[in-house]
């Protein structure tokens, strides 16, 4: 008879001792039912408690066995059964196999009740003793305290990770062999209906090729060192990108064990996309602006080129100054106005380049072009570098900035001095006559009204002179029109230098002459009269057919208060005029 697996463990060699002294049908005979001295003395080795249990009362027990109960007499435990010191859960099941009506091969986990009320975890073996007797059994127990709390501890901390995985969130999956034997909670939700599957193979989790390369050979799956971009099929039959990561697992068994995690990165690839083509897109619109800001730029360029030709090309001088008065630019006819270089007179103010009187009117245009913002002309005259006076006319206007605020005044200059010059020819030939010089009869008639009601205004008095040739024709006849004219103009030379510059002379026609003498009484026009007769007598021209002398007859009046006209005036002295050249020429006559 033998007791099955009471050899086997710690207390194995003792045992055998037990089974060897148990065998011996002698010493069971002289030794009687219980444990001899010897054998006790054997047991007392052990920590393991040792108890001999008859009907399940305990009948002998060594001292491991009385400490582990906590008692400190063998009578304490002796005579009792022994299920009064097991744990309730297991008392009946332990009187069951002390009386031999149960056979339990293992030992049974459970608690034994010491005396003082604390437990204590053991191992608990009932061996059948059918040899020493009916309802004989040998129990032994095996304090494992220390092991239960060590178990706890492992059980605490598998615990701990296990809530680690399955609050992971990635997909965190136990593999055995081809088969998925756990699955965390974020790998059921990324693979949906699949990972709520028990059977589950590995190769299922993978879409397309993945599924099918895994499917006819897993160690591809297992060889894969590191992380590992695949294609994960959800259980609708989508496909999803996801990174593995596949560890081996200690295993026992010829069968792989290992580990699979999984993150989704489907959404980081579409971000990442998105990126590429965000960036893509405002690359080209980079680059797209880049090359608009280039043609824009270019033809900014052409247009400040055009531009700066263009006002070259202007005739006139141009400038343009800023809003501080000082000069910004100006193009090439005002550079040789004043014969300077392009940056000669940039930043400065043109108190410092012109002269005063020309810079108060022109500062004063400025200011008003930039208040008023108007265009506003004036005239002048202004030293240039030639070293003449010219007559000029200045426009003026305000530029403005993008935002319409005035920037500063341009300056267009009109060289007026040719003009000028030629109006005053015209004026003065509308005015002189060609042949003398002196005033044609317009205008002798236009100055000498202007005097005449001077006169009357001013109760002054005022006589005219009419002077004619005496017997020109022979003059002409004689020798020539052309000496003549000569003689014409020697008269008028002669009368402008007998009068005063106040007194007014003027060429009627033909050799017939008229003086407005102001402020002048009667008798002193006679008197001047008679000078400019003896003047004209002693004019002598000298021709090839010898030299010309003539005569002059003149007529004079006075301005009356009654009839104050120059037409009335010069008609009494014509008149007087007439009467002289009756009265035999070479005459003063009073009208
Ligand atoms: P009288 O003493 O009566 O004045 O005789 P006269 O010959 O001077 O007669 P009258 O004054 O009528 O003649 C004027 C002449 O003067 C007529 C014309 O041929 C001439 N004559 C008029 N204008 C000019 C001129 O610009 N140049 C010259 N050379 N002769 C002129
Ligand atoms: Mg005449
Ligand atoms: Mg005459």
């Amino acid at each position: 008879m033998v007791i099955p697996s009471i050899g086997a463990g710690r207390a194995g060699p003792v045992c055998m001792t037990i089974l060897d002294t148990l065998d011996t049908p002698a010493e069971r005979r002289r030794r009687g039912p219980r444990f001899g001295a010897n054998f006790m003395a054997v047991l007392e080795v052990s920590r393991d408690l040792f108890c001999l249990c008859v009907g399940g009362k305990v009948v002998d027990i060594n001292s491991a066995g009385l400490a582990m109960l906590g008692a400190e007499q063998a009578d304490e435990v002796v005579g009792r059964a022994f299920c009064d010191r097991v744990g309730d859960d297991y008392a009946q099941v332990i009187d069951d196999l002390l009386n031999l009506i149960e056979i339990e091969e293992s030992a049974i986990p459970t608690r034994l009740c010491r005396l003082n009320g604390e437990t204590a975890e053991v191992e608990l073996q009932i061996h059948p003793a059918r040899e020493l007797g009916e309802s004989h059994a040998v129990v032994t127990a095996r304090d494992i305290s220390h092991q239960g709390r060590l178990a706890r501890t492992a059980r605490q901390s598998e615990d701990r990770f296990r809530v680690l995985v399955e609050k992971s969130m990635h997909l965190i999956a136990q593999c055995h062999g081809g088969r998925v034997v756990y699955i965390n909670t974020a790998g059921r939700a990324m693979l949906g209906a699949w990972g709520v599957r028990h059977d589950m193979a590995v190769a299922d989790m993978f879409h397309g090729e993945y599924r099918e390369i895994f499917t006819a050979d897993l160690s591809v799956l297992l060889s894969e060192p590191g992380m590992m971009p695949v294609r994960l099929a959800h259980s609708d039959g989508s496909a999803f990108d996801a990174q593995i990561l596949v560890t081996p697992l200690p295993s026992s068994g010829a069968v792989p064990e290992f580990m699979i995690e999984a993150r989704d990165i489907s959404s980081h690839l579409r971000a990442v996309a998105a990126l590429r083509h965000m960036n893509e897109t405002l690359e080209s619109q980079v680059a797209e602006r880049t090359r608009e800001l280039a043609e824009e730029r270019s033809h900014a360029l052409e247009a400040q080129a055009f531009v700066e030709s263009l006002l070259e090309a202007v005739p006139n001088p141009l400038w343009w100054k800023g809003i501080d008065g000082l000069y910004r630019g100006y193009n090439r006819a005002f550079r040789e106005m004043h014969a300077i270089g392009p940056a000669d007179w940039i930043g400065r103010p043109m108190t410092e380049t012109l002269d005063p009187v020309f810079v108060a009117v022109s500062a004063a245009a400025d200011a008003q072009a930039l208040t008023k913002d108007e265009r506003v002309q004036f005239e002048g005259r202004l030293a240039m570098a030639d070293g003449r006076n010219h007559d000029v006319v200045v426009s003026k206007i305000a530029w403005h900035s993008r935002d319409d605020r005035p920037e500063g005044v341009i300056g267009v200059m009109l060289d007026i001095t040719e003009r000028k010059q030629m109006e005053a020819e015209l004026r003065r030939l509308a005015t002189t006559d060609a042949l003398t010089g002196i005033f044609n009869r317009r205008h002798f008639m236009a100055t000498a009204t202007i005097e005449a009601e001077r006169a009357r205004r001013h109760h002054r008095s005022l006589a005219g002179l009419m002077l004619d040739i005496d017997h020109f024709k022979r003059i002409n006849d004689s020798f020539g029109h052309p000496v003549g004219d000569v003689a014409i103009k020697a008269m008028a030379a002669a009368c402008t230098e007998a009068i005063r510059t106040v007194d007014t002379l003027g060429r009627l026609g033909g050799e017939e002459f008229a003086v407005i003498l102001p402020d002048t009484e009667l008798e002193t026009a006679l008197a001047v009269a008679e000078r400019i007769r003896l003047a004209i007598g002693a004019i002598a021209i000298a021709t090839d057919k010898g030299t010309v002398r003539f005569t002059t007859s003149i007529g004079v009046a006075q301005l009356s208060q009654e009839n104050s006209s120059v037409e009335s005036l010069l008609s009494r002295a014509d008149a007087a005029l007439y009467a002289a050249k009756n009265g035999g020429r070479n005459k003063v006559v009073a009208g």
